[in-house]
């Protein structure tokens, strides 16, 4: 483990959280690993390194940790998705379905401007409906979105093939099955 390359020796799987049936695959052990983390950090951004890019933008919240680290190390500007009632200025907005009931996404409406180059960074991909949020907000401010890239993708719940459906290329680190 202390010396693996291999990032699911680094998540921590609880079973039955947040509710019955669930298994929860837990990065902070990842980040929590000086060598998780930077090996996750090199990997999530290696198909961008050279690349016309010109912000990161991730969603709340554990994306925040890795699209930080990607922003930084590509020399991006970042740009925050968050749970609604959390950004201080004028946003837009985008509802999405969780499994009982909904949720929405905001973006600052200043945060970026028409055509520019965005990659998007979250922790895991599931049944992709956040980061669908996310890409419908990116498109209303007219981002050229780059791509999406994920840590961990649950394969069986089908987000993958939803964001690519939307013509958003898809880059995982590693996938885990069931949900
Ligand atoms: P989804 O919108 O269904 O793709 O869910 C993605 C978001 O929910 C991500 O931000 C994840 O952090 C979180 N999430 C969903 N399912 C899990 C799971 N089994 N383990 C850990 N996080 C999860």
């Amino acid at each position: 483990m202390q010396h693996s390359t291999d990032l699911k020796d680094y998540i921590r799987t609880i079973p039955d959280y947040p509710k019955p049936g669930i298994q929860f695959r837990d990065v902070t052990t990842l980040f929590n690993s000086p060598r998780g983390f930077r090996i996750a950090i090199d990997k999530l951004l290696h198909p961008y390194a050279g690349l016309e890019i010109d912000k990161v933008v991730a969603l709340e919240a554990r994306g925040f940790i890795l699209g930080g680290a990607v922003a930084h190390q590509l020399a991006l500007g970042f740009v925050p998705i968050r749970k609604s009632g959390k950004l201080p200025g004028n946003v837009l907005q985008e509802q999405y379905e969780l499994e009982y009931g909904q949720d929405t996404m905001e973006i600052h409406d200043d945060a970026l401007h028409k055509d520019e180059r965005v990659l998007i960074v979250d922790d895991l991909i599931a049944t992709g409906g956040t980061c669908e949020a996310g890409i419908k907000l990116l498109r209303r401010v007219g981002a050229d979105i780059v791509g999406a890239a994920f840590i961990v993708d649950l394969p069986e719940l089908g987000g993958r093939k939803k964001i690519e459906a939307m013509d958003v290329p898809v880059h995982v680190l590693c996938n885990f099955e069931g949900d």
